[in-house]
Parts: C-alpha cells; structure tokens; sequence
C-alpha cells in the first residue's frame, strides 16, 4: 500500500527515495526548561516531515499515544525529573528508525505551611504576631475573621501584627493560612484564633473640681475621633527594628487598659496608654525609629506628639510640657522628642504612653519586652 501512495504521489524520485534511503530521520523534542505542574506539552519535530512521523512515545518507560504535540499530565507522576523518549520512522522500505529524549522536571506539590503565633491566643488589648512558614518558597496570604491580612516578608516566613482594642469581647476568629510555590501549588489551612477579654484593674481616680467638665464620655468620644484618622494610615516600609525603648524614666502609676472611676463615680472606658511619673521637663525619647505624624493640642492629652513606626504602628506621647520635633520629621531610637508635662486631664507631671496596631489600641509595654516580628 505504501509503495502504492508512494508512486502516485511523489512520483519518480520518491520511489527511488523509497528503494534506496538508508538516512533516519531526525528527532528534536522540546521541552519547557524550567520546572512545571499540571499538563505540559513536549514539542516533537521529525524530518522529513512529509516522509516520516512519530511512531512511539514514553514517559519514564510507559507508553503513551505519540503525536506532534505530546501532552504529559505530570500531576500523575511523582515530583522530580522524567524522560520522555520518542521514535520516529520513515516510510521507506527499510522503515529506517530514530529516537530523542528530553527531560522534563515537575512539581505538583503544594508547600506545607506551618503557623507559628505568639502568644498562641490573643488577648484584648495586646498584639498578636502571626507568622506563617512554609517549607518552599511561597506567596503568603492570610485572612482572620474574614478581613485579609497584610503579610510582610520575613527570613523563611510571612507575617502580620494583628492589635486587638482592650475592650473587645471574647471571641474565636476563623483564621485561613494560604501559600502557593512560584508555580501555582496552593495549599489552605482553616484554623481559628481564640481571642481572651482583658482583665484589667478598676483604678480609682480624683479629679479637681477644675477637671471635672472633661469627664464626660462625649469629650473622650470627639477627641478619639479627631486622633483616630492618623492611626488609620498605613505607611511603608517598616522603621522599626528590635525592642521598643522605654519613652522615659520613671514608675509605672496607671497600667494599660485600666478601667477608671473618677471621684467615686462610675467605671468608664479602659486606659488608652500606659502612665509614667516624671518631673516636668524630663525628656521623652523615641522608643523607636518613626516619621511624625501628628502635633496637636487637644483637651484630655493636653499637649501631643504622634510617632508613625510604619505598617500602621503608631506610638503617642501625652500630656507635654513642650514639644522638640517638627511634622514630618524623622526621629531615630533614642532620640528625644518632648518634654514631660501636666497638660489637659492631668492631676501632675506625668507620660501618658500610647501604642497603636491597625487602629486598634494596644499595651506600649509588650513591645519593649519582646521583639516583633
Ligand atoms: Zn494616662
């Protein structure tokens, strides 16, 4: 039959081709040099083209249907390198034969993450770090309570600070970890986040007669809404590095997240910052590199200045006789940036201390006992 076409078809000189050809035919394979996943198409070109073709084809040793374009579905092999092997014929008499190889490496493994969070549960009025560690290189994603978190890249890891308001309820947050290698491999982890309440003291406080008009909750409200848009800004890159420093010398008079009673009264909301005593005139240093944010003056803080530390971080400094910086300014670790004071709702000379995490209000104190991230 081949003799038959070939006659009719190409005449003279084929047949002569036919009787006499004793070349094989040339075989290239080509294959995507880098790694891949899923289905791959391997390149099969055999010369001459109008007189030979595939006519085997094998992937590490199994047979598979051969074809100009061979389509390899790797996702059913192992990982690693295979061969794929292709023989071509002519249609000649003597059927002369050719073969190429080509390797093709493949990964269709997702990496493994691994969670590491500190603390393991999450406390109102603390900061959470998460990080996320996977065993290949891999684009982090994670998402707590359903609102996605901006993952920031660590040595080997991803992660996130997550601030949570000291008078947020006690809850457990679903918290889906993602990663995907360079080549697509995805994998997703459900996990949830046990957050505690706080359980801050009651701080009994007397207040002079004077002060008494700033104790009404609609001051506090109108003034945590003039300073909450400079804690909603997130800025690149990160400026902080280690330890946060102790702002200024002096004892701890009112922790963090206090609930407080003014003159017998009622217990109102939970202590913003943290409350050292000093003499008036002390300076307050940076506790760590930032840009200033915000100078102001307002009723309760009195006198303010606000550090931006960068990924919406930020650290503020109440109660200031005098301020040493301008807006914009960037400030090192260490360096000082005002001076103590007694202004607005103040009984004396004293640093109020706050820190903010995501527009959440947090304890300063756990950033200069441990190292984020
Ligand atoms: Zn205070």
């Amino acid at each position: 039959m081949a003799l038959g076409i070939g006659w009719a078809t190409g005449g003279l000189e084929y047949g002569y081709w036919w009787l006499t050809n004793a070349t094989p035919p040339t075989v290239t394979l080509v294959a995507p040099p880098d790694v891949v996943r899923g289905s791959v198409q391997i390149g099969v070109r055999v010369g001459p083209s109008d007189r030979a073709g595939p006519v085997e084809a094998q992937v590490d040793g199994q047979p598979i249907e051969p074809s100009g374009a061979l389509l390899v579905d790797t996702s059913t092999l192992p990982d690693g390198e295979h061969q794929v092997i292709v023989s071509a014929e002519d249609r000649s008499w003597r059927r002369n034969r050719a073969s190429a190889m080509v390797s093709v490496r493949s990964d269709n493994t997702p990496p493994q993450l691994r969670l590491e969070s500190r603390p393991e549960r999450a406390r109102a009025g603390s900061t959470w770090l998460l990080r996320v560690r996977p065993d290949e290189p891999a684009a982090i994603e994670a998402q707590l309570g359903g609102t996605p978190l901006a993952i920031q890249p660590g040595e080997g890891y991803g992660w996130a600070i997550v601030g949570f308001s000291p008078e947020a309820p006690a809850t457990t947050l679903a918290l889906v970890l993602a990663g995907a290698d360079r080549l697509g491999n995805r994998a997703e982890q459900q996990l949830t986040l046990e957050v505690a309440a706080d359980d801050a003291p009651v701080d009994a406080v007397d207040v002079s007669a004077a002060l008494l008009p700033l104790l009404g909750p609609e001051i506090r409200a109108e003034e945590d809404r003039r300073l909450a848009p400079t804690y909603q800004r997130i800025s690149q890159p990160r400026l902080w590095e280690g330890r946060f420093l102790m702002p200024v010398e002096g004892p701890l008079i009112t922790e963090f997240g206090a609930r407080r009673s003014y003159n017998g009264g009622p217990v109102v909301g939970a202590h913003a910052g943290a409350d050292f005593a000093a003499p008036a005139g002390q300076p307050v240093l940076a506790p760590a590199r930032g840009r200033v944010a915000l100078i102001d003056e307002v009723r309760l803080r009195g006198r303010v200045v606000v550090l931006d530390h960068g990924l919406g971080v930020f650290t503020t400094y109440a109660h200031l006789s005098a301020v040493d910086v301008q807006p914009d300014q960037t400030v090192e670790r260490g360096q000082p940036i005002a001076k103590v004071g007694s202004t607005g709702l103040s009984t004396g000379p004293h640093l109020h201390w706050e820190l903010w995490v995501g527009g959440a209000n947090v304890d300063p104190l756990e950033w200069t006992e441990r190292e984020l991230p």
